[in-house]
């Protein structure tokens, strides 16, 4: 487990987009600014590692949760489906091989 800046709201702790008020808390830090993320964990390749869902929406990113980080399990390699890319091609979904990592486990 380790503890990383909170990539939805860049560690700020409030909400980046000010959706109920400018006050309001970042909802995937709870205002704290960071996030534990279990080991070992790499960039979420759907978001980009931006904790933001894609396309200009104002979620969090579902991959992730908001975190920019994601786990994964042992050896990987780059998802053949989606290129590493975490998108599915055409209709701007998760991939569903590998969840929106960009990474599938190594046979
Ligand atoms: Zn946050
Ligand atoms: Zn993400
Ligand atoms: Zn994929």
């Amino acid at each position: 487990m380790s503890v990383i800046k909170c990539a939805f709201c860049k560690g700020i702790g409030k909400d980046p987009f000010d959706l109920l008020s400018e006050l309001a808390t970042c909802q995937v830090c709870g205002g704290k600014g960071k996030v534990e993320v279990v080991e070992p964990a790499i960039k979420c390749a759907f978001c980009k590692a931006t904790g933001v869902y894609p396309q200009g929406s104002r979620i969090t990113c579902t991959v992730c949760n908001g975190k920019g980080m994601v786990t994964v399990k042992g050896a990987t390699e780059e998802c053949p489906k989606c290129k590493g890319t975490g998108t599915a091609i055409g209709s701007g979904l998760p991939c569903i091989k590998c969840r929106g990592k960009g990474v599938v486990s190594k046979k």
